[in-house]
């Protein structure tokens, strides 16, 4: 059977609660039952002891003279509740304060010393009694002479009344004491036991897909923290959820136009729409947008290498060197459109230590970019300079800029401004995705300054090669 935490602990108050009874009816009622018998064992002594002392004078041993204090013996016995005898040396009650019922009796087998190293003896008193007594006795000594003795009786009974009272106390005590300790449960309900329902709710609906559920609560505690944390937790798995959503609707849609326009052509080559002195031209456009789709294949799965965070594979390299290469393979695009490029270094040959094929990839993209973005007759400038432990590398157009809004965006995979849609239909949206990953890859930033109508500089970072 599946008990529940509430129940456990209400399991456990309960067994808390018969125990504590338990305790308190055995190890309590004993303890109390032998201090009250102590206590008024001591006090009896006291009092025997008293009357001895003040008796010894009158007491001759004949009846006549302890007469007169019967009556004094009788008041200190009912104020004590207790019975007094004034025993002779050979065991004769002389005296009973008890309407004189046993004077005279012989005490068969009397023995002063019957409370052993005790002050006081528990029993029927030499067969005197037929129920349970507490009885303490003190000497009467005059002239170094023992007369006789003070006997003081209580019976064990009355004394077990009285330590009853006493233990009613002590069970009211206990049962405030239960009561109050409810406080505990009504903490525990509302420090845990409701937080942890709460949060397991949470965790069924997050089990469930519902990952915009929040879990409500408002504590300042290890339950809050934990709440916390797997609303957050949730909300990231939301946010990843809706990402791969528009990541997939993205690159559906990339790869339907070009599909699109190419089964057009086709269709209309076979159908004969398009003549066959027209071919040419639409293959080739068909050629372009297979370019196009080879393009974003490989710009997805490039990502996708750099998703796994693949390792780089770190040499120390000139970056001048790799500048100029990546800047001389555009050199047939460039003369076509009358581009130049203005290539700075600061120093001659300038050692980085990163991974070369993929710096190679982000001076491509952000190179290809600029050219793209270029008017024709324009120059790209690209600047290498140090600055502390750092190679910084600027690739600077004045092309047609990015506007102020779309700044933030152009990092964002697929994300293409809409001046450049309709200006370059072969972008895919990735480059600058590609080249933002592989520089954090590097530990390093890339940033952007850009003004709309007047051109574009991106700025990265690499580490400088440490010189052995
Ligand atoms: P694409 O393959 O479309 O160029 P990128 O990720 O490289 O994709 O760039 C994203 C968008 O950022 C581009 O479509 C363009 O709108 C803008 N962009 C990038 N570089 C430049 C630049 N040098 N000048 C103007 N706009 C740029």
């Amino acid at each position: 059977m599946k008990l529940s935490l509430y129940l456990k602990f209400i399991a456990g108050y309960l067994v808390f609660g018969v125990l504590g009874f338990i305790a308190v009816s055995t190890v309590s009622s004993t303890m109390m039952n032998r201090y009250m018998t102590r206590g008024r064992a001591e006090a009896m002594y006291d009092e025997a002891n008293l009357i001895a002392s003040a008796y010894s004078n009158i007491y001759q041993g004949e009846r006549q003279s302890l007469d007169s204090v019967y009556e004094q013996l009788q008041a200190v016995a009912v104020f004590l509740r207790a019975e007094i005898w004034v025993v002779n040396r050979q065991g004769v009650i002389v005296v009973d304060s008890n309407a004189s019922q046993r004077t005279g009796n012989t005490i068969e087998g009397f023995d002063p010393t019957v409370t052993g190293n005790k002050s006081y003896a528990v029993g029927d008193y030499f067969g005197q009694f037929s129920y349970d007594v507490v009885s303490v006795s003190a000497p009467i000594i005059g002239n170094y002479n023992t007369y006789g003795y003070v006997v003081v009786h209580m019976p064990l009974s009355q004394i077990r009344a009285d330590s009853d009272q006493g233990l009613d106390v002590i069970y009211i005590s206990a049962a405030v004491i239960f009561v109050l300790s409810l406080i505990i449960l009504l903490v525990f309900t509302m420090t845990v036991y409701v937080p942890l329902k709460k949060i397991t709710e949470g965790a069924k609906q997050y089990a469930a897909g519902n990952l915009e559920y929040q879990i409500d609560l408002d504590q300042n505690d290890e339950m809050g923290y934990l709440a916390a944390t797997l609303n957050y937790m949730s909300t990231e798995l939301d946010r990843m959820e809706e990402y791969q959503r528009t990541f997939i609707a993205n690159v559906s849609h990339d790869f339907r136009s070009p599909l699109t326009s190419i089964k057009g052509y086709l269709e209309a080559i076979i159908d004969g729409t398009i003549p066959p002195e027209m071919y040419e031209k639409y293959l080739k456009r068909v050629i372009s947008e297979t370019e196009r789709l080879t393009k974003l294949t490989q710009g997805l799965l490039t990502l996708n290498s750099l998703d796994g965070k693949a390792c780089l594979n770190r040499s120390n390299f000139d970056i001048n060197r790799v500048i100029k290469d990546t800047a001389a393979s555009f050199e047939g695009t460039c003369l076509g459109r009358d581009i130049n490029f203005d290539l700075t270094f600061a120093d001659n040959i300038q050692m980085v230590y990163a991974d070369m094929g993929r710096i190679q990839q982000v001076l491509y993209n952000l190179i290809d970019n600029a050219i793209k973005f270029s008017s024709d007759g324009s120059t790209i400038f690209i600047q290498a300079y140090h600055r502390n432990e750092k190679i910084f590398v600027s690739v600077k157009d004045t092309g047609i800029g990015i506007p102020k809004d779309s700044v933030k965006k152009i990092w964002e995979r697929f994300y293409k401004t809409d001046q450049s849609r309709g200006r370059d239909k072969k972008g895919t949206g990735l480059g600058l995705s590609i080249v933002k990953e592989i520089i954090q890859d590097h530990g390093e930033n890339i940033d952007v300054i850009s003004t709309e109508g007047v051109g574009s500089e991106f700025i990265f970072s690499l580490p400088r090669a440490a010189v052995s």
